[in-house]
């Protein structure tokens, strides 16, 4: 017979000492079953994220019902049919309280008219966004511009390498990074639609055979206690081999979870403005 004292007995709580994410996936319009492992990939080489996955296939939203506290934040590559209303309300209870959440391109599709989550991304596109749903935002002249005309919400042009440019250079997330830099060939969303109340536009890029106009491309957002970060960026594995995408991503999920930034400035040598620059998540060394 063997005896466990207490002190022996601490729960060896899977990456206890790392930040908890629960990605969600399972429907998309986009080829979710290559993307999530380049997100999950780029997390984990920092050493930094212990990731789980929620597979939210059409057959298990039924019965989809996470007990998202257990998490530092949840990571959304959903874009599919609604959840359960007692899933949807603790999932609302737990960002107001302080939970945290990252919304990755066709996330931000999701859920047309589920206001509470239209409240948290800010900006959506798709799904029969329009009017009523929000202004489309965008930046003009160094001012964030709420444009209440009508029309869709989301659309975005041909795939080209774009200019992401930093708007707001004193968050955390945007802190360490260069003030320009290119993103992996990719469409760019533009014309979102939403409340965009309690945003910062961190980035914007601009919208070349689209709106032409300077649109957002990270954002962040507070509802109630929690925090959230939205990027536009992620259309497919291959543009989430950019190091843009990976950066943006890995610091924008730390903000959301803790506040912070604990990662070091990336450089321009390794984020550019002239080139876009892609890597192998393997590649990404770790920063912890
Ligand atoms: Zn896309």
């Amino acid at each position: 017979t063997s005896f466990t004292c207490a002190e022996d007995a601490k729960p060896e709580r899977k990456g206890s000492n790392k930040i908890n994410v629960l990605l969600v996936d399972g429907q998309n319009n986009h080829d979710w079953k290559r993307c999530s492992p380049v997100m999950i990939s780029t997390l984990e080489a920092t050493g930094r994220f212990a990731i789980e996955s929620a597979t939210v296939t059409k057959d298990k939203v039924a019965g989809f019902s996470p007990d998202f506290t257990k998490y530092d934040v949840v990571l959304s590559n959903y874009n599919g049919a609604s959840w359960p209303d007692k899933t949807k309300s603790a999932f609302v209870k737990y960002i107001q309280e302080g939970g945290s959440l990252v919304v990755v391109h066709a996330a931000d599709n999701s859920f047309p008219n589920w206001k509470e989550y239209n409240q948290m991304i800010g900006l959506g596109g798709w799904g029969g966004r329009n009017e009523k749903h929000g202004p489309y935002v965008y930046w003009k002249d160094g001012k964030v511009v709420r444009d209440n005309s009508k029309g869709r919400g989301g659309s975005h042009g041909r795939p080209w390498e774009y200019k992401v440019i930093v708007r707001k250079a004193d968050h955390p997330i945007t802190r360490g990074l260069p003030t320009e830099f290119l993103q992996a060939k990719e469409e760019l969303y533009d014309r979102l639609r939403g409340p965009a109340e309690n945003m910062t536009i961190l980035a914007t890029a601009l919208a070349k055979g689209g709106s032409e106009r300077h649109e957002p491309v990270l954002m962040t957002i507070s509802y109630g206690k929690g925090r959230i970060f939205h990027t536009v960026m992620g259309h497919d594995h291959k543009s989430m081999h950019g190091v843009a995408f990976q950066e943006t991503l890995i610091r924008g999920t730390e903000w959301a979870a803790t506040g912070e930034v604990t990662f070091k400035p990336v450089t321009d040598e390794v984020l550019p403005a002239d080139r876009a620059v892609s890597r192998n998540p393997e590649d990404i060394k770790p920063a912890h």
